[in-house]
């Protein structure tokens, strides 16, 4: 093998970008074999470092898998559910299985319905086109429903290979790292199977009847809050702790500001109540409608925060999204990557929701 390809995974090394596949650096070209920096530590660390790329290069990534036969395991963040959903999955499985894997389910609060929850999750997976072999609910921080998973992928996977795919920021790591562990016979060293010049960017963890886990990139999202924002302000945003749900009585023309990064206006309606669905790290200001656009302007990147005033510059401009809620719908209010607001009025609303140009905003189901 040359030196200018991964001895493990075959990715053209580069010695440039450190967050970019084939990574290694330059002190490590001396080694024999060079292997990238991804490879590395799933070989010495455990540690999937998440590479990611865009959706039109993870699809192609995909392109062989509907010739394979395989069990697709599809990780989705249930905080960001719409927004984590890989869109187009089901034309490249062809007719391979696929795990749905939901994580976090740590952050909804205790009293969830969890067989309610499991039938939300497969409406959605189905309303959006992706036929699922199976649904897991899990927590891969909190150690939650890890042994299903497990299971279920041994049901499901025969003697197959296992495909992992999902956004970035999902757990796809942790889930890994967590399969290698259960999978492996860690006494002996993990290496990493050497499929020279393919699969680019995929990682094949071997495992002992032959076959592989292969973990793919995860995929980035310009429709995800969390990948537009600046990193400092991420981590409002992401939510660490159970989600608290915040009940506003409001009245028709009130706003609710979430830090300076969206705007939720009561446009029209009865007086009703909204629940708040979002990171505790997140401020929320009410206001009235006549009295929104002169406080943003006032306020912004203070205490209209995150982002904050030099953090600004890098969101991209609010765009505006008018919904309609239908009398009785029981509708959240969704926003990629912030969270979402639970409508509880029965009489319906007219809402305007304010977030930088690109990020998902949609009315669903409501999912608690
Ligand atoms: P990847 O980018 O998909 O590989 O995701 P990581 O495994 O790196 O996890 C992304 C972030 O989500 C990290 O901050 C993790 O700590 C967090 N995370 C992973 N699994 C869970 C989980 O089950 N619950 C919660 N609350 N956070 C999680």
């Amino acid at each position: 093998m040359t030196k200018n390809r991964c001895a493990g995974c075959g990715i053209a090394l580069q010695t440039s970008e450190k967050d970019r596949p084939g990574f290694v650096p330059e002190g490590a070209l001396a080694r024999e074999p060079v292997i990238c920096q991804r490879c590395f530590r799933i070989k010495n660390y455990n540690d999937a470092s998440s590479v990611a790329i865009d959706q039109d290069d993870f699809l192609r990534l995909l392109g062989g898998i509907a010739s394979t036969s395989s069990l697709v395991v599809h990780i989705v963040d249930l905080f960001d559910f719409e927004g984590s959903l890989i869109s187009g999955l089901q034309r490249f499985v062809g007719s391979n299985p696929v795990l749905l894997v939901v994580n976090k389910i740590d952050l909804l609060p205790r009293v969830t319905n969890w067989n309610r929850l499991r039938n939300w999750v497969q409406k959605q997976a189905r309303a959006n086109g992706l036929k699922v072999a199976d649904v897991v609910l899990c927590s891969a921080r909190r150690n939650i429903g890890f042994d299903r998973v497990v299971e279920t992928i041994a049901e499901l996977r025969g003697d197959r290979d296992v495909y992992v795919v999902g956004a970035t920021n999902v757990g796809k790591s942790t889930l890994v790292n967590r399969l290698i562990a259960d999978y492996s016979d860690l006494h002996r060293e993990l290496t990493v199977s050497r499929y020279p010049g393919t699969t680019l960017d995929a990682v094949h963890i071997p495992l002992e009847d032959g076959r592989s886990i292969i973990d793919t990139p995860g995929i980035v999202y310009k429709s995800r809050l969390s990948e537009v924002i600046p990193r400092e302000s991420l981590q409002a945003v992401l939510p660490e702790k159970p989600l608290k749900p915040m009940t506003y009585q409001l009245n028709a023309k009130q706003t609710l500001f979430f830090g300076g990064l969206a705007r939720f206006d009561f446009v029209e309606g009865d007086h009703q109540s909204f629940t708040a669905y979002v990171s505790q790290g997140l401020p929320i200001h009410r206001t009235k409608l006549e009295k929104a656009d002169e406080l943003y302007e006032a306020h912004k990147g203070e205490m209209l925060s995150p982002p904050s005033r030099e953090g600004l510059e890098s969101v991209p401009p609010w765009t505006r999204h008018t919904l309609r809620i239908q009398p009785n719908s029981d509708a959240d209010v969704f926003v990629s990557g912030l969270g979402w607001i639970r409508a509880n009025g029965k009489s319906g609303a007219l809402v305007d929701v304010y977030a930088p140009k690109g990020v998902k905003v949609l009315l669903r189901e409501a999912i608690v």
